[in-house]
């Protein structure tokens, strides 16, 4: 009866299904949850993101709900500053950081107004297999109900980094790096109004502050800190969080002091670092399922949209009969890859707090010349070609724009006078 399972309803499974049903595929979508329903997740979600939202014609129904557009970025590496903002992707020049409530909602919409079945409630259990191994449906369980099974040539794990579907596919791991923060985070009102349209992130040390603005004039702010560290911030997460937001952003004390704080603490320090291959016979994986990385430069939510939308292209490509089912996943599988390797790369360097000496001197430069901050940005949020920013001949030129003493520092020479 369907063509298409889809296990997770959140970032990755509601747009995958959305595209697919608009292609007039049979889709069902099963959830554990319920929706609205938060999950622990900070939820800045970069310009690229917001441009895929528009193309598929729900962004003016997120910015309806009132959340601020964020237009300016300002970093600090220890004393140094970077202020720019990425730019645009099409006309989208902005960054929202939507509650993920709200969010998370909008999208299960979609996947409905499309025309496929969200189930919710609904916990995947187990994967039904044809005599040669070929994932062909899912066995489920609705609360408090009995056990059922679903039917589908296709079964798509959308279901987070701790994947059911992954684990009872096998699907195997690569790139993998332990994980390498712990980070809590809450929300405050109250904060002073000039940082409405601000992404403010304060690195010093081995703690990482991130403030963005979101609905009903809150703020989120998160304090990251290295893995190990966990057992003690959970001891006491807010002396721990305050303690980290005291030593890394003092000016920020001095506002959280005047301000409320409007709900608990949540964290996470599971966030391991990997992907997986993306498929096999009768399954795929998209989203946190198949690609996870530490949230640190809050990039897993338009990573989900822009596989979700490589994954469709895939599944599409295989029913229309244009690419057997391998050649079109490997397809996606390569082009997933090839979009978020250098991010990874950062991503894992920025999580371990530990920047090399060129990343160092990389900064100096970026806080002198903001057209090369705004690209910096870019790369960050999707706009700009990491591999274009990351390109040999780019960081030679932007290093020779270093004073002859931060030249000889990292060359390990005489500076020239
Ligand atoms: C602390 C933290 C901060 C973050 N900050 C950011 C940020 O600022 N910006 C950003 O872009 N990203 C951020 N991320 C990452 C972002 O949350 C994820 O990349 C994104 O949620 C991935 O979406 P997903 O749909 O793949 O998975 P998820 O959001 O994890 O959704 C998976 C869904 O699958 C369902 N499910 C799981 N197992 C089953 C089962 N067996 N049966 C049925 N349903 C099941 C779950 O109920 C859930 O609804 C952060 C993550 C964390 C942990």
């Amino acid at each position: 009866m369907y063509d298409v399972i889809v296990v997770g309803a959140r970032c990755a499974g509601s747009p995958l299904a959305m595209l697919l049903a608009r292609s007039g595929l049979r889709v069902v979508v099963l959830d554990r949850a319920a929706f609205p329903r938060d999950t622990v997740s900070t939820h800045y979600i970069q310009p690229s993101g917001l441009a895929r939202l528009a193309r598929w014609g729900l962004l003016d129904r997120l910015t309806a709900t009132g959340c601020p557009p964020v237009t300016e970025a300002l970093w600090w590496f220890g004393d140094t500053a970077v202020r720019g903002f990425a730019p645009p992707d099409g006309d989208i020049g902005f960054a929202l950081a939507p509650r993920r409530t709200v969010l998370d909602a909008l999208l299960v919409d979609a996947a409905r107004e499309a025309g496929a079945e969200v189930r919710e409630r609904c916990t995947v259990r187990s994967l039904l297999r044809s005599d040669d191994g070929t994932v062909t449906g899912v066995r489920y369980q609705s609360e408090g109900g009995p056990p059922r099974t679903l039917r589908a040539p296709v079964v798509v794990g959308a279901d987070g980094r701790d994947s059911t579907v992954a684990r009872l596919a096998g699907a195997p791991a690569y790139h993998a790096r332990p994980p390498l923060t712990v980070v809590y985070y809450t929300y405050w009102r109250g904060l002073p109004a000039g940082r409405r349209h601000r992404n403010e992130v304060f690195l010093e040390g081995d703690k990482q502050i991130g403030v963005i603005p979101t609905h009903d004039d809150a703020y989120l702010v998160q304090a990251a800190r290295p893995r190990d560290f966990f057992p003690t911030y959970r001891s006491d997460i807010e002396r721990h969080y305050l303690k980290a937001v005291e030593e890394a952003a003092p000016s920020l004390a001095a506002e959280l002091a005047g301000a409320e704080r409007v709900e608990r603490f949540r964290g996470s320090a599971a966030l391991d670092n990997f992907y997986r291959r993306p498929y096999g016979p009768g399954w795929a994986l998209v989203g946190d399922a198949g690609y996870h990385k530490d949230p640190l430069t809050g990039q897993g939510i338009s990573d989900a949209w822009r596989d979700a939308e490589l994954l469709a292209e895939a599944i599409l490509a295989h029913r229309s009969g244009t690419a057997d089912w391998d050649t079109a996943l490997a397809a996606y599988e390569r082009a997933r890859n090839a979009a978020s390797a250098l991010l990874y790369d950062f991503t894992c360097e920025a999580a371990s707090f530990e920047f090399d000496p060129m990343t160092r001197q990389l900064v100096r430069v970026l806080a002198e010349h903001r057209e090369e901050a705004d690209r910096f940005f870019g790369v960050i949020a999707g706009t700009v070609p990491a591999e274009r920013f990351f390109a040999p001949d780019n960081l030679l030129s932007l290093l020779g724009r270093l004073p002859g003493d931060a030249l000889a520092e990292l060359t390990g020479t005489e500076g020239t006078p």
